[in-house]
């Protein structure tokens, strides 16, 4: 299977409690390098960019006041099949439905406060990595 790069955001719920080793251990256990990572606080326009495929959404805003709350860590995630594993370690959108193991059953605290971010093809892996990176913050 082909080595990919998928895009990954440690969220606010995460980083308020000191999460973000523990999930980037989650992430590399599952067979994922991290080969691009920086803490950011997102503005509201990144947020608000960044989740316009949700702008219909009832929840858009509350998701929008949400990923502003506090520093985010953005990363690019590396492996082979990487989009599908990371889906796969991350678990289900919401932690009520999440299987044992992942990531969102262990530390995410509600569907919107569900802990991290990813991609959910390669399309928009390519589009998410390029809305966060310039190629040389990426050293696979
Ligand atoms: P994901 O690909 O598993 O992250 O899920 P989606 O693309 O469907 O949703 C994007 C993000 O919006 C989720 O990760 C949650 O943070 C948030 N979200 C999804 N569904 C709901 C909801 O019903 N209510 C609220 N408040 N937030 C939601």
């Amino acid at each position: 299977m082909a080595v990919t790069r998928t895009f990954s955001i440690i969220k606010p719920d995460a980083t308020r409690r000191n999460l973000t080793g523990a999930v980037t251990k989650k992430l590399e256990d599952a067979g994922l390098r991290v080969v691009a990572s920086k803490r950011i606080q997102m503005t509201r326009e990144q947020a608000e960019g960044f989740y316009a495929v949700h702008k219909e959404r009832p929840f858009f805003g509350e998701l929008v006041d949400f990923m502003v709350s506090g520093p985010v860590v953005v990363q690019v995630l590396e492996g082979e099949d990487a989009v599908k594993r990371n889906r796969d370690v991350m678990g289900a959108t919401n932690p009520a439905d999440a299987e044992e193991g992942t990531i969102r059953k262990e530390f995410a605290e509600s569907i919107e406060a569900n802990s991290v971010h990813g991609s959910d093809s390669e399309e928009n892996a390519a589009t998410e990595i390029a809305f966060f990176f310039d190629d040389s913050e990426i050293v696979g």
